[in-house]
């Protein structure tokens, strides 16, 4: 099977490589061996709340020079400020179209959102159906907040979550209300312990006389507060609708944050990207797996697939975006880390004691997280220090930065996939042009 580009790995990064060049008219497939980082995240888009030294950021896009000189190698600084912009701006209007409508706050800078431990943790874009909390004035108009769940529901437990929220200096003042609402049946629904995740319940809520039963006992339980803190269990194409219903049938202003996975959040996105890209025409092989590949005079020619260990797959371009060790884009050995499907040059690798702190919760980043595939300026990586001109490389596979700790892991992925995307396009298009000329000069 011959394809314009071929892209390994269906997380974010993959993704948004795989939608912009399907958009531009190439021919394309991912291949997907299993889920992505999506699953686990919060949904919203992390572009940068950290510098490596620790500091924290306001505003990303004002912090990239301090970034580029603290880490040239990074990402960022190998794209810039303004690849990056496009690549978001992008991103935005993307799934604007899809009707997950992502955004920042009006002067760009970064926001808190709750996580569901009560913290607050800084971010750039939010779906939304999330409360933006603006760094400057974090409970700004807010007296008493209310956070609900579902009587029996494992993965959102409010009680800590207030308690945690009520020890943050910025929620001082104000009155923080819990409630565990009972859905109707929630008893005979529920035929074992493991038994509704966030997913199950999406499915119950969708039916409205539920909806409406639920939306009633909120708001016994619940009184009167300024804003409704909700887990999200609200489906993937229509969760913000059900959202807007409830908000109808109470009167409550209501938001969502992710809980433990799977994260229904992170999700919609996931699905809202495949489902773009099937409608641009785009292949997905999901739930095989790349296995190896054939490289000659510097190019990867064809990859070999568990479900095509026959049947070789042939592009021109080739972007790897198979992920961390999360993914298993990177394993870990005693004393070697390496990208298990070609090989490929990863950054040089200290003792195995300094792959870490000493302390879980350091003020500095893990270094293991910072390992990775090590390429060129274009994201281009190299195989026994030959660079590979027509592979590229994105998102969390690639080396120098810490997702984590910096809180740019979304941002880098889409930014690095959009990048690759953009090369990729150039690329097909000077190879067309030259064809043309050949041919009119033939
Ligand atoms: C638990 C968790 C929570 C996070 N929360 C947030 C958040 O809230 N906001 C944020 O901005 N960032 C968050 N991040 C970081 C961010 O999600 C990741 O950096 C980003 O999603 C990475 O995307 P990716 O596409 O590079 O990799 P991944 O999402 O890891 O996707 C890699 C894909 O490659 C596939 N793959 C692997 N090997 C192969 C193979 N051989 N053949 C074919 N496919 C293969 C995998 O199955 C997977 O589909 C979080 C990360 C984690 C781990």
């Amino acid at each position: 099977m011959k394809f314009d580009s071929i892209i390994i790995g269906g997380g974010v990064a993959g993704l948004s490589c795989a939608i912009r060049c399907a958009e531009a008219g190439l021919k394309t497939t991912v291949i997907a061996a299993g889920q992505s980082a999506l699953h686990f995240s919060s949904g919203s888009i992390d572009v940068l709340s950290r510098l490596p030294d620790g500091q924290p950021v306001a505003n990303p896009f004002e912090a990239f020079n301090s970034l580029k000189s603290q880490s040239p190698e990074h990402p960022y600084s190998k794209l810039g400020e303004q690849a990056t912009r496009d690549a978001l701006a992008w991103y935005q209007a993307m799934m604007d179209e899809r009707g997950v409508y992502l955004t920042a706050q009006n002067d760009d800078s970064n926001h808190l959102r709750v996580t569901p431990m009560g913290t607050f943790r800084s971010t750039w874009l939010s779906q939304q159906t999330v409360h933006q909390f603006p760094l400057s004035d974090v409970a700004q108009g807010l007296d008493a907040v209310a956070l609900v769940t579902i009587d029996g529901f494992r993965d959102f437990q409010p009680k800590l979550a207030a308690d945690n929220l009520a020890k943050l200096p910025q929620f001082k003042g104000v009155t923080i209300k819990t409630a565990a609402v009972e859905l109707p049946d929630f008893d005979t629904m529920q035929r074992n312990p493991c038994e509704f995740r966030s997913i199950d319940l999406s499915r119950v809520l969708r039916d409205e006389t539920k909806l409406h039963a639920f939306a009633k006992s909120m708001i016994h339980q619940v009184g009167k507060v300024d804003l409704v803190i909700l887990p999200a269990i609200f489906g993937n194409g229509d969760g913000a609708a059900t959202i807007k219903l409830l908000e109808g049938l109470t009167g409550y202003k209501i938001c969502e944050i992710p809980t433990m996975p799977p994260s229904l959040l992170g999700i919609r996105l996931e699905e809202a990207m495949k489902s773009h890209f099937k409608a641009l025409g785009g292949l997905i092989l999901a739930g095989d797996e790349v296995r190896r590949g054939d490289f000659e005079n510097g190019e990867l020619k064809r990859i070999y697939t568990k479900n095509h260990l026959d049947m070789p797959l042939i592009a021109d371009h080739f972007l790897i975006a198979s992920g961390s060790f999360f993914s298993r884009g990177m394993s870990a050995q005693r004393h070697s880390i390496e990208e298990p499907i070609f090989g490929l040059d990863m950054t040089d690798l200290p003792h195995r004691d300094h792959w870490y702190q000493p302390e879980f919760f350091a003020k500095q980043s893990h270094p293991f997280l910072k390992m990775g595939v090590t390429c060129n300026s274009q994201l281009q990586p190299s195989l026994h220090n030959q660079t590979i001109s027509n592979l590229y490389c994105a998102g969390a596979l690639l080396a120098h930065y810490d997702p984590v700790f910096e809180g740019c892991g979304s941002g880098v992925a889409i930014s690095t996939g959009h990048y690759v995307a953009e090369q990729m396009i150039k690329a097909q298009r000077q190879t067309t042009d030259d064809k043309q000329q050949e041919r009119t000069f033939a």
